[in-house]
């Protein structure tokens, strides 16, 4: 079994963005900047952006976080939105998701301009990779695609079965892996709750990728000898062995499963390292499709 190092990985990406954005600066031309917005203080949304905005100062790239608390009208953020879209400082920006109960999340996605819909959530975005053409593609996955080709993991003519269909990772997940490129070329099977014969449809994959939001759901008989298995699950889980009082484990029973397949994604360390990249390499395109159009 051979373990993908996405914080490598990671690391060896985000060196290479640095590289990009000194030589832009040298240049004296101005920097790629990216916005976040978040709404309300829920803990893991603050980690997230804290996360994205420490990661883009390291590569060299400006960034700004606008924070409005949970009560914020729906008025006032589309407003931001709207202003942030015809800023030309701001490359790309993200709202945070989710978003109070009050405000109408399809709303504000599709209130972003799409050329600066760093998270590819936008349905312009949306049907650009489902047409196989060039556009945003959202983090998670995107991060996926680029592990499995840095890893030389062969894509084409295999099975790939994706556990989960939300619109952040299961759909444009199985999108990509379909699609006629490489990495894809894999035969998709996508997989939810309603799912019948879901450990048989596991146990055919070549290419498992399991984003189901269930800890340690994806067990050793779920499994084929040989597969090569994605864990994106993110689960706290108590803990009197850490500092912290919890340790981190994915979607799959990462012990079990590693005895079996031939590549697996840690947790942590596997694919959440890859996807604060993502949205870095997407904010350099933003800024060069703008940069080129001047
Ligand atoms: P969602 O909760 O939005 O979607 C979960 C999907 O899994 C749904 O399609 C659901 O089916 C399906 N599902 C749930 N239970 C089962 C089951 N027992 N059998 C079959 N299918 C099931 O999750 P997300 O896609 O947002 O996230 C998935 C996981 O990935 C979470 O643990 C999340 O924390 C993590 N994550 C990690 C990221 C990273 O950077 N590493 C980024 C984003 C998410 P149905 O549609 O029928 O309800």
């Amino acid at each position: 079994m051979k373990l993908i190092d996405g914080k490598a990985i990671a690391t060896q990406i985000k060196e290479e963005i640095k590289a990009e954005v000194a030589a832009i600066l040298d240049a004296d031309m101005r920097g790629p900047h990216l916005a976040a917005i978040l709404v309300g203080d829920d803990p893991a949304s603050q980690t997230y952006v804290a996360s994205k905005e420490k990661a883009s100062r390291e590569v060299g790239m400006t960034s700004s976080i606008y924070k409005f608390s949970d009560k914020v009208a729906e008025k006032e953020l589309l407003e931001v939105i709207a202003f942030l879209n015809g800023d030309p400082e701001i490359d790309g920006f993200i709202v945070q998701l989710p978003l109070p109960k009050h405000i109408d999340v399809d709303k504000v996605i599709c209130s972003i301009d799409p050329s600066k819909d760093i998270d590819g959530f936008h349905p312009e975005n949306v049907g650009r990779l489902a047409s196989g053409m060039e556009g945003f593609l959202p983090a998670t996955p995107a991060g996926i695609v680029e592990l499995l080709r840095r890893c030389d993991i062969e894509t084409e003519g295999k099975h790939c079965v994706v556990l989960g269909r939300s619109n952040i990772v299961g759909t444009p997940m199985a999108l990509l892996m379909s699609r006629k490129a490489n990495p894809g070329n894999a035969t998709v099977t996508l997989c939810h709750s309603k799912t019948a014969n879901l450990k048989e449809i596991c146990r055919s994959a070549d290419i498992l990728i399991a984003a189901i939001g269930q800890q340690e759901f994806v067990t050793a008989e779920m499994v084929k000898e040989g597969a090569v298995v994605i864990d994106v699950g993110i689960h706290r889980v108590p803990s009197k062995e850490t500092k912290s009082g919890y340790r981190i484990v994915g979607d799959v029973a990462f012990d079990e499963v590693s005895e079996k397949c031939s590549f697996i994604t840690p947790v942590p360390g596997g694919v959440g390292a890859m996807t604060i990249v993502s949205l870095l390499l997407n904010t350099l395109k933003a800024y060069k499709g703008k940069i080129s159009t001047v």
